[in-house]
């Protein structure tokens, strides 16, 4: 039996934690979220996350588009996008660097430069790691943080009634990604959101007082607000019309005679967040940004969610990225 035939990434992780996944008292959230939440003192102590991240050459980063600097900046972004969805902040962080034999040693210095500039701008200690030799390049981090419990969000919080809500404008890395595969040349704008996306860690301290449930956007909306309804045990309805795309992505699906909500949907990477809040809620968070846009609704029971077009038709929401399916 191959990945594909069980359905892809997701029913791999389902089946793998049914072998290995464990139950401890101090284990307060395990596999199945943007990261492992720990307690390691008596309350109210702040609990430890910890996430981890792998990006391989040629399926994650392409040096054809991409500086080696930037790469060390996404690699700790995404990362650091996970620690921010659970509500955290980042803190230590190892990498560990598979290398192929001949790699150019200007490389990988301007990849650790990447990593390390990312990290001083996020407050992440680079603590240690591991290299070895193999067919590609690939680069595995592992990255720290603390959580107060009142901010803690996890995907299983979401509440029939709440609204939906991101962060930012969607759809941006994919663009960039669909026209640098058709050889077009991206702007500068789309070309950055893709080589060097920053996390949202400037906005989540905001958000996760005031928020239920909260993932980061990492496979495409299609794909992130299933996690919540599958782990909340509720539905979605989305308006298409309200999803934020901004117009560099309108103008990128234009010249390539696509939908551009495709790129919100299915496409990934725009490490934006993705979270759900009581309606009373919202204008407390309005006040004190103005990056956060309502999509949608959380609905009772069932979980597949719903997208509501321009016309009023009601379709099944478009899925998102999935590692290993056809
Ligand atoms: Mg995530």
């Amino acid at each position: 039996m191959k990945i594909q035939d069980i359905g892809g990434e997701f029913e791999l992780i389902d089946r793998l934690a049914a072998i290995a996944g464990q139950v401890h008292g101090d284990l307060v959230v395990g596999i199945g979220d943007d990261a492992a939440v720990i307690r390691t003192a008596p309350e109210p102590a702040p609990y430890l996350l910890v996430t981890t991240d792998l990006l391989v050459e040629g399926s994650h980063f392409s040096s054809r588009w991409c500086s080696p600097e930037q790469v060390g900046h996404k690699a700790v972004a995404c990362n650091a996008s996970d620690i921010a969805a659970m509500g955290g902040k980042p803190s230590w962080m190892f990498a560990s660097l598979v290398l192929a034999p001949n790699a150019d040693v200007e490389w990988v210095e301007g990849l650790y430069r990447g990593m390390a500039r990312a990290c001083r701008s996020n407050g992440i200690i680079l603590a240690g790691g591991d290299t070895t030799h193999g067919p590609a390049a690939s680069l595995s981090i592992t990255l720290l943080g603390i959580v107060d419990q009142g901010h803690l969000c996890l995907r299983s919080q979401a509440k029939p009634g709440d609204l939906i809500m991101v962060t930012g404008t969607l759809g941006a890395s994919a663009a960039a990604l669909a026209l640098l595969e058709k050889n077009d040349k991206p702007d500068l704008y789309l070309l950055s959101k893709h080589c060097a996306p920053d996390c949202r860690l400037d906005i989540s301290d905001i958000i996760a007082p005031l928020a239920n449930a909260m993932i980061d956007i990492s496979d495409g909306l299609g794909s992130e607000i299933r996690h919540i309804c599958r782990q909340s045990r509720v539905g979605a309805e989305i308006v298409a019309d309200r999803i934020p795309l901004h117009p560099e992505v309108r103008r990128a699906a234009d010249q390539l005679g696509i939908d551009p909500l495709s790129f919100a949907l299915q496409g990934g990477e725009d490490y934006e967040l993705l979270f759900t809040m009581a309606p009373e809620r919202v204008e407390g968070l309005m006040k004190r940004t103005d990056d956060c846009h309502q999509i949608g609704i959380v609905t009772q029971g069932q979980y597949e969610p719903v997208l509501i077009l321009a016309d009023g038709n009601r379709i099944r929401l478009p899925e998102g990225y999935n590692h290993f399916k056809k």
